[in-house]
C-alpha cells in the first residue's frame, strides 16, 4: 500500500471504498488526520491496545450496568463498584482489547482503580437516582440525501418535563473553553438522530467529562441542526473526495504521540507499505 498522492506517483491509485455510514468518531478521526482516518476506516487495521481506551469503555459499561440493573433509590457507588467488577470480567474475555493489554495482577488492580476514580467522580457530578434513561447505548441512524448517520447515544434522558436530554460520557481531558464548542458538535449529531428516529429533538445534549469533573451542554436549534447537516455532508464530500483518488495525507498534530497508527506514518518516520 502507499499513502503517496497522485502527483507524487505519476499514476493513478485505484479508489478505495467508502464507509457505510458516517458516525461523530468517523467525523472527528477524517479531520483530525485523514490518513489515520484511511488506517482506521477504510483499511481497518487494528489499533495497538490502549490503556486509556480500555478504561473508558471499563467505566462507560460499568455505568451501563449501572442503569440496567439497579433499581432507581439503589444507584450508588457501592453497587456502581460491584458493577464496574462485573464489567471488568465480561471485558476480560479471550479476544477481548482488555486481554490484548496482558496485564498481570498488578495492573488490573491498577487499571479497577483507575476506572473507579472516574466513578467517584460521576457520582460528585450527578445523583444517577435522579436520572430517568429512555435509553442506553442506543444505536440510532438515518438515511439523509443518500447519506447513512449513525451514532450510538451513551444514555437518552427523559426530564421532568417529558423532553429528552442527549448525554454522552467521556473519560479524557475536558476541552479547553474554546474547544468546548466543536467538542459538542458530535452530540448535536445525536440530536439531529433523535429528531429524525424518534421525531422529538432533545432539550438538551451534555458532555459529561468524568475525569475533570467538567460538564458541557447546549440546547439543539434549528440553526445547530443546520450547521450539524452541513458539516457532516461537507466532511462526507470530502471523504468521497479522498476514496475516489486514494489520496489520504497525514496531518501531523501533538495527536501524534497517541496514535496507533505511528509505524505505518510517513509523517512519523513510518513506513506506509510495512507489513500488516
Ligand atoms: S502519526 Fe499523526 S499524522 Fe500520522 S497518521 Fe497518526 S495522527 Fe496522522
Amino acid at each position: 500500500m502507499t499513502v503517496a498522492p497522485l502527483a507524487e506517483t505519476g499514476r493513478a491509485p485505484a479508489p478505495l471504498g467508502l464507509p457505510r455510514t458516517l458516525t461523530p468518531s468517523k467525523i472527528s478521526a477524517f479531520t483530525s488526520c485523514p490518513l489515520a482516518f484511511r488506517f482506521s476506516v477504510i483499511e481497518r487495521l487494528p489499533e495497538p491496545p490502549s490503556l486509556p481506551a480500555v478504561r473508558g469503555t471499563l467505566v462507560h459499561r460499568a455505568l451501563q450496568l449501572l442503569f440496567t440493573y439497579a433499581e432507581e433509590g439503589d444507584r450508588d457507588r457501592e453497587r456502581a463498584g460491584q458493577l464496574l467488577e462485573e464489567a471488568f470480567r465480561e471485558l476480560s474475555s479471550s479476544d477481548s482489547e482488555l486481554a490484548a493489554l496482558g496485564l498481570d495482577a498488578d495492573g488490573s488492580e491498577a487499571l479497577l482503580r483507575q476506572a473507579g476514580i472516574l466513578l467517584d467522580r460521576y457520582f460528585e457530578i450527578e445523583d444517577p437516582n435522579s436520572v430517568r434513561p429512555a435509553g442506553l447505548e442506543l444505536d440510532l441512524s438515518v438515511e439523509v440525501d443518500g447519506l447513512v448517520l449513525r451514532g450510538i447515544i451513551d444514555r437518552l434522558d427523559v426530564l421532568p418535563d417529558g423532553r429528552f436530554a442527549v448525554v454522552d460520557y467521556k473519560t479524557g481531558r475536558a476541552p479547553r473553553a474554546e474547544q468546548a464548542r466543536s467538542r459538542l458538535s458530535g452530540v448535536q449529531l445525536y440530536a439531529l438522530l433523535c429528531e429524525e428516529v424518534l421525531g422529538q429533538r432533545p432539550a438538551a445534549v451534555r458532555l459529561i467529562y468524568l475525569r475533570d469533573r467538567v460538564v458541557i451542554s447546549a440546547e439543539p436549534s434549528d440553526m445547530s441542526m443546520r450547521g450539524v447537516l452541513q458539516r457532516a455532508g461537507a466532511v462526507w464530500k470530502a471523504i468521497e473526495r479522498a476514496c475516489e483518488q486514494a489520496d489520504f495525507r497525514p496531518s501531523p498534530s501533538p495527536l501524534c504521540s497517541w496514535c496507533g497508527y505511528r509505524r505505518y506514518c510517513p509523517a512519523v518516520g513510518g513506513d506506509p507499505d510495512g507489513p500488516r
